[in-house]
């Protein structure tokens, strides 16, 4: 967090929480708060709030809150020190130059540096060939013949790798350092004569950027029928395949807006469903779906649909990448496109040849995944009873994969329907499979709005802002223990820590130390409207607290006296009683 007199705590003493959020919210003031639509759930009437003196924003409906770096973070789905930049050059702050940790690193990052420079460099190469030589126009006709027009060549930056063998090499060589351009993945040794070569020859080039648009890589795609049809860049220090979605750096802003991303199979597929006005599109560029790929994703959006292509390679895919989605927690759905003729059509063909507007329409209608996987069960021989178990044992481990008990068992009604199984047996087999799952469940803190007593909601307000006398009021609330026991015990607890320091307290420090039902209790009672605190009031909230004690104390001697013990010790038990009940007499 924002320790005392670092960068980070200079940039939240200046920055303007309202006028940050201003920037993604339309907020209006509302009493003493600005309120708004809640950008991280789905509303019609505002119970987004930001407060402009404690500097925090908090949503009543979806229960996230935090401060203005919390927000950029979840924003912008970046990390704190990302964070802390945005929001300086948003409020003009200058950003000091960050250091470089060891020697090693500054190397390892210049190296880097100088990739993506070559990249950039083979990027120009690619594009002037495509546009300016003779074998280029012929790979112009190429594209244009599958759709692809000027306008999408210079879009999505499609270029041309000559066929002469080291045309790229030379190029580069001049400029580069002969070990680094090895590193790149752009050249390829011949491993008998040692010669170097151009890795794309004779090929259509496609960048492939990382998230933040840094081209890290290309895609290929044979002209003529040279194998493979579809090469692409090797891992390299800038290139890791399993962890780039293709067209993701242009998808972002479209899968936050709309809160979902179609996943296809190939660069040539997303660039249809991207011209198609359909920007929330990525590829994975492989034959399926690797679990950093789904954690980059997941930063954006839980819900996904994939469109893979529809023949048998493409089924495994989609299936792999189902069992992967589901084990993190997103919402799946599954378009499958309808054959062209005889054609099975994936998204680009289908799009050339049926137009945006239809495939638009099947998005829409893209079935859940558990229908997906019926549909793709039903396909076996369900008239025997091997073929049936054989379908019961396809699904199983998708339905062992789903977190949610309910749902779990909904589909187990719907399986057995559309299979007709015999919903008993299929039910059995579906809680064996969810007992081996449920070792490794985690369960989650329940994240439902507690409801605490007014008195403890008012000391808490009072622990939070009451400069004059929040030490004093700390204090005595320590020395009683008052608030052991309570359901608020963990937030006074980290107020009362926090007083007793004589610092300011800051509300988004004392949150982050809590769980998150007691952060989003302690943000609820902070935005509450309320008058200035008194001594005299706190000394009133304080009596309260004494008297419910009391109240309970009584109670547990008067279990205690019921339950008949020895005479000694009840003598005892009713000497407190009196005492108690003298107490609460006083009191009233
Ligand atoms: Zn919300």
């Amino acid at each position: 967090m924002a320790e005392a007199g670092s960068f980070a705590d200079r940039v939240k003493q200046q920055a303007d929480i309202v006028r940050v959020v201003g920037e993604y919210v339309r907020l209006k003031k509302s009493g003493q708060n600005f309120t708004g639509l809640c950008p991280f759930h789905a509303e019609k009437s505002p119970s987004f709030a930001v407060h402009p003196t404690k500097q925090i924003y908090h949503c009543f409906g979806c229960g996230v809150g935090g401060d203005v770096f919390k927000f950029v973070m979840e924003m912008e789905k970046c990390v704190f020190p990302e964070a802390i930049r945005i929001v300086a050059e948003k409020c003009g702050i200058a950003v000091p130059r960050q250091k470089e940790r060891s020697p090693e690193e500054r190397k390892e990052n210049q190296q880097r540096a100088l990739l993506v420079e070559m990249h950039r460099e083979a990027q120009t190469f690619f594009v002037k060939q495509l546009e300016a030589t003779l074998e280029g126009k012929a790979a112009q006709a190429y594209l244009e013949d599958r759709g692809l027009d000027k306008e999408a060549m210079t879009r999505f930056g499609m270029g041309y790798a000559p066929s002469g063998g080291d045309a790229l090499l030379r190029h580069l060589k001049p400029k580069c350092n002969e070990k680094l351009v090895v590193e790149s993945g752009l050249v390829s040794r011949d491993q008998s004569s040692g010669r170097l070569f151009d890795r794309f020859r004779r090929r259509i080039t496609f960048p492939i950027a990382n998230e933040s648009g840094k081209i890290v890589a290309f895609g290929a795609r044979a002209l003529g029928d040279d194998m493979p049809k579809y090469l692409n860049s090797p891992e390299t220090p800038i290139y890791s395949k399993s962890n780039v979605l293709y067209h993701m750096d242009r998808a972002k802003e479209g899968i936050r807006r709309q809160d979902f991303a179609i996943l296809v199979e190939g660069y040539l597929d997303a660039i249809a469903v991207a011209r198609a006005g359909i920007s929330n599109v990525v590829a994975s560029c492989g034959t399926s779906l690797a679990e950093p790929q789904i954690k980059l994703l997941g930063r954006f959006t839980r819900r996904v649909i994939v469109n893979y292509d529809p023949d048998a390679a493409g089924q495994i895919a989609t299936e792999r990448s189902l069992s992967l989605l589901l084990e993190q927690d997103f919402e799946v759905r599954v378009l499958a496109l309808p054959a062209i003729g005889s054609k099975k059509a994936d998204p680009d063909l289908f799009i050339r040849e049926k137009g945006a507007e239809e495939y638009l329409k099947l998005l829409k209608e893209a079935l859940p995944y558990v229908d997906y996987l019926i549909a793709r069960a039903r396909q076996m021989d369900l008239t025997s009873g091997e073929g049936k178990r054989q379908a019961v044992n396809f699904l199983l481990p998708y339905v062992q994969k789903i977190p949610n008990r309910i749902l779990r068992s909904e589909w187990a009604t719907r399986i057995a329907q559309q299979l007709r199984l015999d919903e008993p047996v299929l039910r059995a087999a579906l809680s064996k499979a969810a007992a081996e799952r449920r070792s490794e469940l985690k369960i989650q803190p329940e994240l439902v709005a507690r409801a605490a007593k007014p008195v403890e909601r008012r000391l808490i307000r009072m622990l939070a802002e009451a400069q004059g006398f929040r030490q004093e009021l700390a204090k005595q609330l320590q020395n009683a223990r008052l608030y052991h026991g309570l359901e608020t015990e963990k937030i006074f607890e980290a107020l009362v820590i926090a007083s007793l320091s004589g610092q300011p307290v800051q509300a988004t420090e004392v949150g982050a130390a809590l769980e998150d039902r007691d952060r989003r209790l302690l943000f609820e009672i902070l935005f509450e409207e309320a008058n200035e605190p008194t001594w005299e009031e706190a000394m009133s909230c304080i009596e309260a607290l004494q008297h419910r004690r009391a109240e309970r104390e009584l109670a547990d001697v008067q279990r205690s006296i019921e339950a008949n013990p020895p005479g000694q010790e009840l003598r005892g038990l009713l000497e407190k009683k009196q005492e108690l009940m003298r107490r609460l007499a006083a009191a009233r």
